[in-house]
């Protein structure tokens, strides 16, 4: 079948994941009712273990770009962490990012920004992947797979599993509040912050660097994110392990894997 045709195909819609986020939203609300200085430091906490140690070092630098070396450990621990953010196992979010960078806002691009701000932000999250898109985006993450640990993380099972003990032990210490907190509110910032950079990124800020994607740098989403939103440099040079190239452009991902490799448990940084 030709690829015009296979495009246009009709994708079938996730309803499970439409349910879960609809759900997670909903919890959310909750958590805004139990806002205090402890569950706003709970809520900060983990969305760096999650997202700055576990999606921007962890999936995003390490696992998708290659782009600093670590300790089998180290990987498997930042992985871990990763998946913590609940976004996918660290298989999907590779292959869906590698292909992001092959196919930068074109038909083949799983967030492709060039059908608008909610498409490229949510709703591709609810589409299943383009079917002359399967087959290549399990290709790119092949090396992800050859590693049993990494097969674990990828299971659902695994994943809400970990959450379940993550949010029993803030139960424990924390109280409901801890739970809507440390699991719904934060859930939902870290989601909405990582989109950001598909979407806002995409559309809104400056451009240092020429590339073939409309990808650019955005000071809002730089700071939100630990550097992620310096993504026209990003997609300028995706395996440099910076993304903030001038002084002023914060990028806290890269200053935690300076100050590893310094401590020997990061080295080889391309930059
Ligand atoms: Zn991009
Ligand atoms: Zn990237």
């Amino acid at each position: 079948m030709q690829m015009s045709k296979l495009s246009t195909m009709r994708r079938k819609i996730q309803w499970p994941m439409i349910v879960w986020m609809t759900t997670v939203h909903a919890l959310a609300i909750v958590g805004v009712f139990y806002l205090n200085i402890v569950n706003l430091g709970l809520i900060a906490g983990l969305y760096f273990v999650t997202c700055c140690l576990g999606i921007c070092i962890g999936y995003h630098r390490l696992l998708t770009h290659r782009s600093f070396k670590t300790h089998k450990f180290m990987r498997r621990f930042f992985a871990t962490c990763g998946s913590l953010a609940l976004q996918g196992g660290p298989s999907a979010w590779v292959g869906d990012h590698r292909m992001h960078h092959v196919a930068s806002d074109t038909e083949q691009d799983p967030h492709n920004a060039k059908k608008g701000f909610w498409y490229s932000h949510i709703g591709w999250i609810f589409f299943e992947h383009r079917p002359e898109n399967r087959g290549a985006i399990a290709k790119l993450c092949r090396d992800i797979r050859s590693d049993w640990y990494m097969r674990m993380l990828d299971m659902g099972l695994i994943q809400i599993g970990m959450q379940v003990i993550l949010g029993a032990g803030l139960l424990y210490l924390f109280g409901w509040g801890g739970v809507f907190c440390g699991i719904f509110l934060r859930l939902i910032v870290s989601y909405h912050f990582t989109w950001f950079v598909n979407s806002l990124c995409h559309m809104w800020g400056y451009t240092t660097y020429k590339t073939k994607s409309l990808a650019r740098n955005n000071w809002v989403v730089g700071v939100l994110t630990w550097g992620e939103g310096w993504h026209n440099n990003h997609h300028a040079n995706e395996s440099r392990v910076k993304a903030g190239m001038r002084w002023w452009e914060v990028d806290v991902s890269y200053y935690v894997i300076k100050v590893l490799s310094w401590f020997g448990l990061t080295w080889g940084l391309r930059v």
